[in-house]
């Protein structure tokens, strides 16, 4: 992994850079921007950056490079360096608890073990309860010296505003469809036509699109697409086949990003809906996707696609808040059904 490999990184590299070399870093960064649009990569190359042996002893390297062959940036790139931590929330809890709180500040004014300061990546930081976002500011009001803190969300305005007022913000957008496809083509996906429709279903996520590439992935969302697009929509097909995807994977929290990134693709099949609905081209689902798209375009309304995005939404948000994911799926496609093919009336 090396900066010139990543895209969608000159602005937030940029910005920290600056920080650096004019002496103003803070202690505290929050990493906003969609899942799957780099922050996590982002916040361990900077990890890299500041824990790595073979650093220029200057301390404002605004490249934040790093030499990605020695001990410690192995460490960090493994997940296992002693002055690196991740910190997420389990899963079955609804909100980011004291208590995890309280042992990250602890191992944060721990000594560094290779004397280069201590890193905390969080996430997510948005489910921080009232407690832990003000446990959370006394750290920041009083640093241990070489800490930085990486804040990873998807919606910074769900923060306390004085949380959001003492650390700096880094933003993370979307990639265009071209710079995805190069990052595909970078990891040695040979295949263009591949390449091309991979990146327009990504909606300009490098996550998702990598994601894609696994040919099991993409007959996936082919067959789910087949049933959503289907006349008449039959919601226990949906859920048995989405359900049966995530069946075979070991670990709640993969479970759910799998099924959170399964949402986002519905997200993008809903707005190509509402383009064709316009009269506008789709713009992620493929060529042989458009007849289809017009047949259920023609059955739909600007009401009941906002409908479809609202179920697709409030599915997620159940799910990040420790919904059994059975139930979740079996509901969601309850409410598709009750959208896509309403019975009848008279
Ligand atoms: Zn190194």
């Amino acid at each position: 992994m090396n900066w010139h490999d990543l895209y969608g990184m000159e602005t937030p590299r940029s910005q920290l850079g600056m920080a650096i070399s004019s002496g103003r870093l803070g202690h505290a960064h929050i990493l906003a921007g969609p899942e799957g649009s780099g922050r996590r990569t982002f916040a361990l190359m900077v990890a890299r950056h500041r824990l790595c042996e073979n650093r220029e002893a200057d301390l404002h390297d605004a490249t934040l490079a790093s030499c990605g062959t020695c001990p410690s940036c192995k460490q960090v790139e493994a997940g296992n360096h002693p002055d690196c931590q991740t910190w997420t929330k389990p899963e079955e809890d609804k909100e980011f608890k004291i208590k995890i709180m309280r042992d990250l500040i602890e191992n944060l004014s721990l000594k560094s073990t290779c004397g280069r300061g201590r890193i905390a990546i969080i996430e997510p930081a948005e489910d921080f309860s009232t407690e832990t976002s003000n446990c959370f500011l006394k750290t920041l009001e009083e640093p241990a010296p070489g800490m930085w803190i990486a804040l990873i969300c998807q919606n910074p305005e769900s923060l306390l505003p004085t949380i959001r007022s003492r650390c700096q913000m880094l933003r993370f957008q979307p990639l265009s469809n071209g710079e995805v496809e190069q990052i595909l083509e970078n990891k040695g996906v040979s295949d263009s036509i591949a390449r091309r429709e991979v990146a327009r279903l990504s909606d300009g996520l490098p996550g998702l699109a990598l994601n894609l590439m696994e040919p099991s992935e993409r007959s996936f969302w082919e067959s789910c697409r087949k049933i959503l697009l289907a006349k008449p929509f039959v919601g226990s097909a949906w859920a048995d086949l989405v359900k049966g995807k995530i069946e075979n994977l070991t670990g709640g929290p993969i479970q759910r990003a799998a099924i959170r990134a399964v949402l986002r693709l519905h997200m993008g099949l809903w707005s190509d809906l509402l383009r064709v609905v316009h009269g506008l081209d789709p713009r992620r689902q493929p060529k042989s996707a458009e007849k289809s798209l017009a047949e259920v375009a023609n059955r739909l309304d600007a009401i009941r696609l906002t409908a479809l995005a609202e179920a697709t939404t409030a599915t997620n948000d159940r799910i990040r808040y420790g919904a059994t994911l059975a139930l979740a799926i079996e509901s969601m496609g309850d409410s598709l059904e009750d959208i896509l093919s309403p019975p009848r009336i008279g």
